[in-house]
């Protein structure tokens, strides 16, 4: 019995047999088996029938027999309210399945984010944590084993936390690899959450799979909405991540600061590339034997709205990571080109020209395509030469050696950029198509602390000699570096010394006051 009022109000939660009367007893078990309303001499029992097969029936004590209208009314009242009782069923299960997560049977992030926002409708904020888990290279799993086994880990994972913490914690889903905890401080934090994922998981009874996780944390007293924490968590995550897998953060004023501003940084970027607000620079190199310009660097320039310059070293590692470097690179290449050709077309048709090119923009989509297309449209002979670090060419090798021998095809060097900084194998030297080195500005910087500090330097001179690569030494600033640099053999320069990045428009005069 769900509802009872006045003498029979003691029934709620009770069964039909521990009515002690055997006339109502009676009245409502006819009346769920003949499937009708029952209306006697001092007994009504009303049918409410569902389809879902959950009827129900109601009795009520009448002192008075009931006229024909009455009944006809009554009839119409049962399946009116039948059909509510259908549809509040209904809206439960969606409910449910808003806030149910049906595969590891936990809540979902709806779920969390309302029962965080509960909690913090308490007012007892201080002392309370959110923690997220975020399963390292998760899709990597999937992709591996396929989407059941995936499936079986998140149940796994689901399965430990709430067995471990599900009495005193609220445990959640909350996106697909991802599981969220609220409760107390001294619960939910690393030391008491990482020794739930050292034991491997036992997968269909026979496969154990070992666990990596990063968590993110964020204390309930710095913040005002579920939603916030949820965010500030899983930006720990993201914090705890760039220090490789396994790792946990906690979620602090500065960091929130720091997404912020890099966050803006990123829109006034968009809007800025959006409204042409960037341009390219030009720093010659210099052939050290001649003197003369052999060619330039392209560089890019971003002045805000308030006119300031924004380094490229803090803009591009965000293009970098938003994407947006593919676009940015594929405009500089065009716009430096199209340089190219003006300097071509005044008469110095022998020089090249060097562009940067990001990791990002090196992988992703038709590099090789874009440039092909760049070169086509500035109908230039292909004196271009791309800058790649030797990040670009440690990744997967067999790409990249393909790419650069496509790139080759076209006419175009590549140069080494930063070289020396990269902590990497050289083996790569030997079977990559490249042309040049560029010895880091830091070792050329160090050329002027005596002999110690040029050291660096004529090693990588040497290798390029060895290996019949140009040197090109950037950063050269003074004629004390030039000298000791053109003493170790080293092929071209760039730097202050001979030129600043320029503007495009000044190119032509610089060249005829230069050459
Ligand atoms: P990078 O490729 O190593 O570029 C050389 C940097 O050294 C440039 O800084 C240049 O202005 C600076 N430089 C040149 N000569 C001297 C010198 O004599 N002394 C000193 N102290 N510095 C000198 P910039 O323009 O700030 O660029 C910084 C970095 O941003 C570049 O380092 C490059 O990695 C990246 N970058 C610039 N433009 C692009 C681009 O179009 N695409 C990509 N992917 N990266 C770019
Ligand atoms: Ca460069
Ligand atoms: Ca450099």
């Amino acid at each position: 019995m769900v509802a009872a009022a006045g003498r029979f109000a003691d029934l709620i939660q009770r069964h039909l047999d521990d009515i002690d009367s055997e006339r109502v007893r009676g009245a409502i078990t006819r009346c769920l088996a003949q499937k009708q309303n029952l209306i006697e001499e001092e007994t009504v029992a009303l049918f409410f029938p569902a389809r879902s097969g959950n009827h129900f029936a109601a009795f009520i004590d009448s002192p008075a027999i009931l006229s024909e209208i009455d009944r006809h009314l009554l009839q119409v009242f049962c399946s009116n309210i039948a059909v509510c009782a259908e549809n509040t069923r209904l809206l439960s299960r969606l409910h449910d399945q808003a806030y149910l997560d049906r595969l590891v049977k936990l809540p979902t992030r709806t779920a969390f984010i309302e029962a965080i926002d509960q909690h913090l409708a308490t007012g007892t904020t201080s002392g309370y944590t959110v923690g997220l888990i975020d399963i390292d290279q998760f899709s990597e799993t999937n992709e591996a084993f396929g989407h059941g086994y995936g499936d079986a880990v998140l149940r796994g994972i689901a399965h430990r936390l709430d067995e471990a913490l599900g009495e005193s914690c609220r445990i959640a889903r909350i996106a697909g690899d991802t599981f969220g905890i609220l409760g107390l401080s001294w619960a939910v934090r690393p030391e008491k959450l990482r020794p739930l994922f050292t034991i491997p998981l036992l997968i269909d009874d026979d496969v154990r799979h070992q666990l990596s996780v990063s968590m993110g944390f964020a204390h309930l007293g710095d913040v005002q909405s579920g939603n916030d924490a949820v965010k500030n968590a899983y930006l720990a995550v993201k914090l705890a991540r760039t220090q490789g897998p396994g790792h946990d953060a906690v979620y602090t004023e500065e960091i929130g600061q720091e997404t912020r501003a890099r966050t803006h940084l990123l829109h006034s970027l968009h809007a800025a590339f959006e409204h042409e607000r960037l341009f390219v620079a030009y720093q010659p190199q210099i052939d050290l034997e001649t003197r003369k310009p052999l060619g330039f660097e392209a560089l890019m320039r971003w002045r805000d709205e308030k006119g300031e310059f924004i380094p490229p070293d803090r803009f591009i590692p965000l293009a970098e990571q938003s994407g947006l470097i593919n676009g940015m690179g594929r405009w500089v290449l065009r716009s430096a080109l199209r340089t190219l050709r003006r300097i071509h077309d005044a008469g110095w048709s022998d020089l090249r020209m060097a562009i940067n090119v990001s990791v990002v923009q090196f992988q992703s989509g038709d590099f090789v395509g874009d440039v092909a297309l760049a070169i086509g449209e500035s109908g230039l002979p292909a004196l271009v030469e791309l800058e790649i670090t030797e990040s670009v060419a440690m990744t997967s090798a067999a790409d990249v050696e393909a790419k650069l021998h496509a790139l080759k095809a076209l006419g175009v060097t590549i140069a080494i950029d930063d070289f020396g900084t990269g902590f990497s194998s050289l083996s790569y030297l030997d079977r990559l198509p490249i042309d040049r080195l560029k010895i880091d500005r830091s070792f050329v910087n160090n050329i002027g602390n005596g002999a110690e500090g040029a050291r660096i330097a004529e090693m990588i001179i040497g290798l390029g000699h060895k290996l019949d690569l140009t040197i090109i030494a950037e950063g050269v600033e003074n004629e004390e570096q030039l000298l000791l640099l053109s003493g170790l053999g080293c092929h071209e320069a760039q730097g202050f010394l001979f030129a600043k990045p320029l503007a495009a428009d000044t190119l032509g005069q610089w060249l005829h006051d230069n050459s």
